[in-house]
């Protein structure tokens, strides 16, 4: 997927581009390794796993209100095939130097990234109750 980069500067002084999606991409979202190794896109329209997981949420929780898609999206970040088994994917940017979170910022545009879709991989290799099991526990959180 190709996405639009802006001019990003850190607290640490360090200057770089981070992909940034526009307004209108409804149901897109972007995840950042939180070692600073890059981007991930999720596109959650026709998303077998955020269907899946939307499914076990609705049967877990008893309080389906307004943090629903929060959750599916933070647990979509747990379990998504990582770069390194201690990454995790957060919705934030990440300085690829220090590793602190950025504020995103779209004013100066840099040019395109092209950045991979998120995988499951992993995941879809375990059996229904052991996904389920894994779910939950991220959704008890
Ligand atoms: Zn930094």
């Amino acid at each position: 997927m190709e996405i639009a980069t802006f001019e990003t500067k850190c607290h640490c002084g360090y200057t770089f581009d981070l992909p940034e999606l526009s307004d209108m991409s409804y149901g897109e979202f972007l995840y950042f390794d939180s070692s600073g190794n890059g981007a991930r896109y999720l596109c959650a329209i026709n998303n077998q796993t955020w269907e899946y997981i939307s499914t076990i949420i609705d049967s877990e929780l008893k309080d389906t209100s307004l943090t629903k898609g929060i959750i599916i999206r933070n647990t979509l970040g747990e379990i998504a095939d990582k770069i390194n088994i201690n990454t995790t994917y957060v919705q934030k940017g990440v300085c690829p130097k220090c590793n602190s979170f950025v504020n995103s910022n779209t004013e100066i545009k840099k040019g395109i990234m092209e950045v991979e879709e998120m995988s499951f991989k992993q995941f879809q290799k375990y059996t229904d109750s052991e996904k389920r099991r894994i779910v939950t526990e991220f959704i008890k959180l």
